[in-house]
């Protein structure tokens, strides 16, 4: 028997192609190196769709016609290679599912930002009554909503991998957040490689489609120079005020669909009906936050929504957690878990949203980080830092001379434990480690819910600060 269609990796993307396959007549095999997840096993087997775990049946999958690869796989597998030497199509779950709509598509790309933005704009769309899926990285597979196939429009997280298996895939509206070096073990460490595969999601958009992409950036800028998109180009912008009066010009003049004012999000060709959204009205904060609403604002703008729909909408967004995410107040101190934050530019910007005193909790798998760009942010708003991790040495040594204390723990009780300790009325408590967390964690999910476990146990009365940092820094008086 051979099959038209092989799909490699049976996650939640593999899953749905096989099902989507499977309700179009397509005869398709399932394989994965891993074991598969028990409720994947039981779709897979009510549909009577053959598959394979825990090893490639090599022979029967470079029969194949096309294959969908998940994005987990490195173009680098050995088996995936041998399909690319013997001519076999490999796209990705994306690209197979967009076969098989009419739905428009907003696609969402970018180093930092997507998720919050992905779920933003579908909050927006949905919220405005859009049939609206939410689809990519976050949530359901495409290709599983794609055999109901009941929405006019989905909203994609897309990642770099995924990009690089689309090939006749279209974004109605594209966004691309921001990039920054990240991921280039896939990319043979080549930085302008990732760069190119980013910029995969303006491909095969004509005028008629729109662009949405950060004007700061002179990495995006310097491309976009010699790579003249074809879409409408809209640009979101920090904006400058002293920049645009230096230039002679005042900030609606600049080219700009949406900068930062004042404390407002301006979109100036709104100008006739003054949109505007004011930072301390959103329901996300920080600056790179601001970044991501104006990316979200003027995609559901270019999907057709009003301005009097955005604002009826935004007020009821809530993130994901893990991004900036308040747990508690206890004493007159803020919690703040930001697990997600596991490179250096992510910390950036998690700094950036205080203008309080910060205990900041960070450390665990160092990637190689440079923390030069946050030096002067930490010397200025850090009192203490909280090490939590296995081997701490990278960080006392770019801090040592800055941070007035560090203490070194081994698990989010500790580290809560050693903040609550060191924190005065007024401070933040921020856990942004600008690591990765495989260390002392399963992932970044099992990081931040520990740590607000032990926030909320503290809270609780259950755990107390700890006793030997209290004892130094409050001495009993003789
Ligand atoms: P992604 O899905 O791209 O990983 P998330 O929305 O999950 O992005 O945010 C991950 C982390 O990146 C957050 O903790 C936040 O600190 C940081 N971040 C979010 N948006 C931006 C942005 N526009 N620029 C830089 N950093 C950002």
């Amino acid at each position: 028997m051979s099959y038209k269609l092989v799909i490699l990796g049976a996650g939640e993307s593999g899953t749905g192609a096989a099902l989507l396959a499977a309700a179009k007549g397509l005869p398709v095999f399932v394989s994965d190196a891993g074991p598969i997840a028990a409720r994947y096993k039981t779709e897979l087997s009510n549909a009577d769709i053959p598959f394979e775990e825990n090893g490639h049946s090599e022979g029967l999958i470079m029969q194949a016609e096309e294959v969908v690869k998940s994005p987990g796989i490195p173009d680098k597998a050995p088996l995936v290679k041998k399909l690319h030497e013997a001519g076999i199509p490999v796209i990705s779950e994306l690209e197979f599912a967009y076969r098989f709509t009419r739905a428009k598509f907003i696609a969402i790309t970018g180093s930092n930002g997507k998720t919050t933005t992905t779920l933003l704009t579908y909050h927006l769309m949905k919220e405005a009554g859009r049939k609206t899926g939410l689809a990519g990285n976050v949530g359901f597979s495409l290709a599983r909503q794609v055999i109901a196939d009941e929405a006019d429009w989905y909203v994609l997280e897309i990642s770099s991998f995924q990009l690089d298996g689309m090939f006749s895939f279209k974004a109605d509206i594209a966004v691309l957040l921001n990039i920054t070096p990240d991921h280039l073990d896939r990319y043979d460490y080549k930085f302008e490689n990732y760069i190119a595969s980013k910029f995969r999601i303006t491909q095969n958009q004509s005028p008629a489609d729109t662009f949405i992409t950060w004007a700061d950036s002179t990495l995006i800028s310097n491309y976009l120079a010699k790579h003249k998109p074809q879409a409408k180009s809209l640009y979101f912008s920090f904006g400058n005020e002293n920049q645009d009066a230096a230039s002679g010009q005042r900030p609606h003049e600049t080219n700009h669909a949406a900068y930062l004012s004042n404390g407002s999000l301006i979109f100036p060709a709104e100008a006739k009906t003054g949109f505007e959204l004011h930072t301390n009205d959103l329901p996300l904060r920080g600056p790179h936050n601001n970044l991501n609403v104006m990316a979200a604002v003027l995609a559901v703008k270019a999907a057709g929504l009003s301005d009097v729909e955005i604002s009826a909408a935004l007020p009821s967004f809530r993130n994901a957690p893990h991004r900036l995410e308040d747990i508690a107040t206890i004493n007159g101190v803020r919690y703040v878990n930001d697990s997600k934050a596991t490179n250096v530019d992510s910390v950036k910007y998690a700094l950036g949203s205080f203008t309080e005193p910060l205990v900041l909790i960070a450390g665990g798998k160092d990637k190689g980080n440079d923390y030069t760009e946050i030096e002067q942010a930490v010397s200025k708003q850090v009192k203490a830092l909280v090490c939590m991790g296995l081997d701490n040495s990278p960080l006392i040594k770019a801090f040592g001379n800055r941070v007035p204390v560090i203490k070194e723990t081994g698990s989010a009780t500790e580290a809560v434990q050693a903040a609550a300790a060191l924190a005065a009325p007024g401070d933040v408590v921020l856990l942004s480690p600008a690591c990765a967390s495989f260390d002392l964690f399963k992932n970044y999910e099992d990081r931040g819910d520990q740590f607000r476990s032990a926030v909320l146990a503290m809270k609780a009365g259950i755990l107390s600060a700890e006793p030997e940092i209290n004892q130094a820094l409050n001495p009993a008086k003789p």
